[in-house]
């Protein structure tokens, strides 16, 4: 393990710095994941972001994001920076199960490990962890490092505060989930003072839609949501050839579920996914209702309680019947 005193040494002279963060990265991954490097980078370390895959298009504008290595574009080098790091941060998740390959190369490279997160139950393969389920977004965790753990709130800068306010903004609905305590809006108004222009970011990430993506969403909502009333469940399920058809690119399904999730009594929603290598889910709940659970309990996956994900190595058909009959279940939950 690291203390804090030895991680603040280890920071005081120049290191060579691998971030990592989670399988198709989202909004608070990159988020974090760049508002880390941009600090990093102006304390004069050598770091590299590697994601394990590729990420939205409408994530491709923030600062630095032209430094970003792909592992699945550019396994070389990105193995070679693994080998030769220091340290290594992981932020937004905490199994390394959540990064593929990535993770095994982790697991036996010599650096110090940090793990910077908000999921439960993390795996113990960290040398020094900054983690805490009640934070809204690993952006908000990574903020706190700089100005609470590390003390060095001056340093902070225009790049770093665009980058966490983009990782607070999409983890927390837009500042609208209970997560979104009045701590995360004074944190969110820091990072406005500081630079960050919130209604810029907003557009650039929520009104930067492909107009595939849009006529896609139509095609769900029209021809593909399906209503449980019985379960106040709410189901989308996606076929391969129709992600075909409709030139479906990283990024265009990310929020589709949230529709589902608007309907008035629903409880639960469900995107039902069918990729190429594995059926992907996708669940949202409101209130106390336990989505992260069925995902564990089911699909190899996990989460948080309102916004969890999984998979099955089942036919889309199958999962989807398997779905079904897991809410019987959960009757009484979904009922009340
Ligand atoms: P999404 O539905 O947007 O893919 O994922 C929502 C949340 O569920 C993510 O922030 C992540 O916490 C979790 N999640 C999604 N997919 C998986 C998975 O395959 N495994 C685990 N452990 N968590 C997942
Ligand atoms: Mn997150």
């Amino acid at each position: 393990m690291l203390s804090l005193s030895e991680l603040k040494d280890l920071l005081a002279t120049p290191q060579k710095i691998v971030i990592t963060t989670h399988h198709k990265p989202d909004g608070d991954a990159m988020g974090s994941s760049l508002g880390l490097y941009a600090y990093l980078i102006q304390k004069g370390h050598h770091v590299k972001v590697i994601t394990p895959t590729d990420y939205p298009y409408f994530l491709h504008w923030m600062p630095n994001n032209s430094d970003v290595i792909i592992y699945t574009d550019n396994k070389a080098d990105s193995e070679k920076f693994v080998a030769e790091a220091s340290m290594i941060f992981c932020l937004d998740f905490n199994t390394l199960s959540r990064i593929n390959e990535l993770g095994e190369l982790i697991r036996a490279a010599d650096a110090y490990k940090l793990m910077i997160d908000h999921h439960l139950e993390p795996e113990d393969f960290d040398d020094y962890r900054h983690w805490n389920i009640n934070a809204c977004a690993a952006a908000q965790l990574v903020y706190d490092f700089i100005v609470n753990e590390l003390e060095d709130g001056e340093s902070m800068n225009k790049d770093i505060a665009t980058c966490l306010y983009t990782g607070i903004m999409t983890d927390s609905g837009s500042f609208r989930f209970p997560s979104a305590t009045s701590e995360v809006y004074r944190i969110g108004a820091n990072l406005i003072d500081l630079g960050a222009e919130h209604w810029r970011i907003h557009q650039l990430v929520y009104d930067n839609a492909t107009e595939n993506r849009l006529r896609f969403l139509g095609h769900c909502l029209t021809n593909k949501l399906e209503l449980m009333r019985e379960f106040n469940t709410a189901i989308i399920t996606v076929t391969a050839e129709e992600l075909a058809h409709y030139k479906i690119v990283t990024g265009d399904t990310e929020g589709i579920v949230n529709y589902a999730l608007s309907i008035n009594g629903i409880k639960l929603a469900a995107f039902i996914i069918e990729r190429t290598d594995k059926v992907k889910l996708s669940l949202r709940s409101t209130g106390d209702f336990p989505a992260n659970e069925i995902c564990k309990k089911y699909f190899n996956g996990g989460g948080h309680r309102n916004a969890a994900g999984g998979a099955s190595e089942h036919s889309l058909e199958d999962t989807i019947a398997m779905f079904k009959a897991i809410l019987p279940e959960y009757r009484t939950q979904l009922l009340s």
